[in-house]
């Protein structure tokens, strides 16, 4: 399949007092045609920042892209001009975002907003841009959607918001949607029904998903591929089913014991990774992970291990897989 995205050591920075901060380092990761890729990671790991980076929107938060490719069907943006990325952002890529509500306009109703994008995308006179949003209510799973369609943001629930920001997005018929937490500020069965709506949506237009999360849980149920942020930077990442399979940086690993269900809840207490994620801007020398990782060595505080290769299609940034190490006896990896 042809890579619908490439990135490639994509580093990202805001400007701080005097100098720029670094918030992402050096990511890389790639997604075919009709996959899901989930970026997971704790809170201040760098996945927002990539999703701006990739849509260029860091450019308005005080951000810059310092050094990296981002290849879009092999059309690199990543030096793209703003007036360039009109074409591409809402059209060819959409991005959702976690609270439905700051995304709609309160003083229009959900059947104008979802026509005015059909309106911006395709050449439709108002009524039938009109008629297409009704339908887009219904492909989005809103019942009635005739009556919906005149209502206000605020007389809809948070879930039936979400759904009307998709039908937004999907307006444009993106090749890819961009999805930054989209069920985080959803009750847990709304959650359930939006991943629904998102994997149906995805095999029934033939777009492309990269999901950001810091649940696991959600990651396990929608991704083909995922790529796991810590402190700024990938540690892990793969296909779905081998990562899953053997999880294999540490961080990883302690992240899938820390969810309730996927090991099979046997009422066992859950795993907490000890510590905190240290500010981009103070890393600790060595692998960025060292403080908090129960199998530090001593390499670990000042050696970066770089990737080693796993699977035909997995790799982990961890000294674990050295040869040297492990000395024979657990997985090893080649270097990358
Ligand atoms: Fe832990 Fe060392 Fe692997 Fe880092 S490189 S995750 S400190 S074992
Ligand atoms: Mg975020």
């Amino acid at each position: 399949a042809q890579k619908l995205l490439e990135i490639e050591n994509l580093t990202a920075a805001f400007r701080s007092q005097k100098d720029w901060v670094k918030a992402t380092d050096n990511v890389s990761f790639s997604l075919d045609t009709g996959q899901t890729l989930c970026i997971v990671g704790e809170s201040g790991s760098g996945k927002s920042v990539t999703s701006l980076s990739i849509m260029r929107l860091i450019d308005y938060a005080g951000g810059v892209i310092m050094e990296g490719s981002i290849r879009f069907k092999g059309e690199e943006l990543a030096s793209k001009e703003q007036q360039e990325m009109i074409g591409i952002r809402g059209n060819k890529i959409a991005m959702i975002f976690q609270d439905p509500m700051s995304a709609l306009n309160p003083v229009f109703t959900v059947g104008d907003q979802i026509a005015e994008s059909v309106q911006l995308h395709q050449n439709k006179s108002r009524e039938e841009a009109w008629k297409a949003a009704v339908e887009m209510l219904r492909l989005v799973g809103i019942p009635s959607p005739e009556i919906r369609a005149g209502q206000y943001p605020h007389e809809l629930s948070g879930g039936m918001c979400q759904r009307v920001v998709i039908a937004i997005a999907l307006a444009c018929s993106p090749e890819l949607l961009i999805a930054d937490e989209p069920t985080t500020a959803l009750d847990v069965t709304v959650q359930a029904q939006i991943l629904d709506l998102l994997l149906r949506l995805k095999e029934e237009m033939g777009m492309s998903i990269l999901l950001i999360t810091h649940d696991m849980g959600v990651a396990a149920e929608m991704a083909d591929r995922i790529a796991v942020m810590y402190a700024g930077a990938i540690v892990e990442e793969g296909l779905a089913s081998e990562l899953f399979r053997s999880p294999s940086h540490p961080y990883t690993a302690g992240l899938l014991r820390s969810i309730p269900g996927l090991e099979g809840d046997r009422g066992e207490e859950l795993y907490t990774i000890q510590g905190t994620i240290p500010p981009i801007s103070q890393l600790p020398s060595g692998c960025r992970f060292h403080p908090r990782c129960p199998y530090v060595m001593d390499r670990c505080r000042n050696q970066d291990p770089g990737f080693f290769r796993l699977g035909d299609d997995h790799k982990a940034a961890c000294w674990l897989y050295d040869e040297s190490v492990s000395a024979g006896s657990a997985q090893t990896g080649n270097k990358v």
